[in-house]
């Protein structure tokens, strides 16, 4: 063994919960499928009640397969633990009413996943907790808006549609210093692309469904913590919530864990290439993506993550609706779709105007956020390329 000297991220995502010699020698853990467990005498079901991790005690709380991925996510994105349920959103809303009572005021970022915002706007409004949205870029100046009742400070970096990477260190410090907790949806990210707990982060939400599974058919959520305490907050919350994820599930999520290392360098390539050819033609106004040096948010990606996934939005110069339609309903290789993160690459026309409420989005064009699959660059290129001709057509 390698001693003492910690594994690199490439090394422990092949070998992160695992536990071949447990299983039989078996290289990916079993799918132990279950409802019932028996309990052998009175003692062992009166034990059942003790929340003791790992433990398998009823189909909902989870069995060995759901555990050992838990293992694999907590260790890859290096907090104390994790909790894995039935979808991103699943995640985002447990983590969040963990935290919340009546009351309570909440900061979330302008620029967030518009799921995320729904459960602001609607049950939290009825559930007593005020939300109050802010800008993305504000860093250290969120301290301003801290009141006293102010129970977390949602991020999310890059933002949903419109990429603005946050200074997620400076507002961690200025929350934590008012002793308010900060979440973070670092789907994005995936576990591989930045340290959140090193940034100060006390919770982060990663929708698994996207680069996690990456193969676009299973949804998934996990919700990773900083401490013990606050992992123990959200599963009894999980628990109140009855959420429950598959162990077929949990079963392909390990799987695609696996090459996650190598699919996101090819997403950061690919995307990186195709942003930079965007970035020559005359159709486009600007492309939002943090790895070009002229982004606005370039300086902090490049000091917070160690590389970028193949996520990105471009403005394309004001078109009619049936150019738009021309251009995004004949694509050969894009997809239209909302879920990415799988091998393929999807477009997907979007306007974040009317969302907003803490900034303004005026930008005069068309908002185009693309996924790059795995594809070859110059087969997406040449699938763009005719795209952007066929609005010269109408
Ligand atoms: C897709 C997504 C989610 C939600 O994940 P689901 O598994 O689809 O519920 C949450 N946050 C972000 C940033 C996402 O892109």
């Amino acid at each position: 063994m390698s001693g003492n000297r910690p594994q690199k991220p490439a090394t422990k995502l092949v070998h992160a919960g695992r536990r071949s010699s447990e299983y039989h020698g078996v290289v990916n853990p079993p799918v132990l499928h279950a409802s019932t467990i028996l309990f052998e005498t009175l003692a062992d079901l009166e034990k059942a009640g003790s929340s003791a991790p790992g433990k398998v005690t009823y189909g909902r709380h989870g069995t060995p397969t759901r555990f050992l991925l838990e293992e694999a996510v907590a260790e890859l994105e290096g907090g104390f633990g994790t909790l894995c349920v039935s979808s991103g959103v699943a995640a985002i809303t447990n983590a969040i009413l963990a935290f919340v009572k009546p009351g309570d005021h909440i900061l979330v970022t302008d620029s967030t996943y518009y799921p995320t915002r729904n459960l602001c706007n609607t049950f939290l409004k009825r559930f007593g907790v005020e939300t109050e949205y802010y800008d993305p870029a504000i860093g250290g100046d969120i301290a301003g808006l801290i009141r006293d009742n102010t129970a977390l400070i949602w991020c999310e970096s890059p933002g949903s549609l419109t990429f603005e990477i946050q200074d997620i260190p400076a507002i961690s410090a200025a929350a934590h210093a008012r002793g308010v907790k900060v979440l973070l949806d670092n789907t994005w990210a995936s576990p591989m692309l930045c340290r959140p707990f090193e940034m100060g982060v006390d919770v982060s939400v990663q929708a698994g469904t996207k680069y996690i599974v990456g193969h676009s058919d299973v949804m998934l959520g996990t919700i990773t913590t900083a401490t013990e305490e606050d992992l123990l907050t959200i599963k009894k919350q999980i628990i109140i919530s009855g959420d429950a994820v598959g162990p077929d599930d949990c079963y392909l999520a390990q799987r695609g864990l696996r090459t996650l290392g190598v699919r996101l360098r090819q997403h950061h390539e690919s995307g990186l290439k195709v942003a930079q050819w965007l970035q020559t033609r005359p159709e486009v106004k600007r492309v939002l993506h943090p790895a070009l040096p002229d982004d606005p948010g370039h300086a902090i990606w490049k000091r917070d993550f160690i590389g970028a996934s193949g996520l990105f939005s471009f403005i394309l110069k004001p078109v009619t609706k049936p150019q738009l339609a021309s251009m995004v309903d004949h694509m050969d290789l894009f997809g239209m779709g909302f879920s990415w993160g799988g091998f393929e690459s999807l477009i997907l026309p979007s306007d974040p105007k009317n969302i907003r409420t803490a900034t303004k989005w005026d930008e005069d064009g068309q908002l185009i956020r693309l996924h790059i699959g795995l594809e070859d660059t110059d087969d997406l290129i040449a699938d763009l390329e005719a795209g952007f001709a066929r609005l010269e057509m109408i």
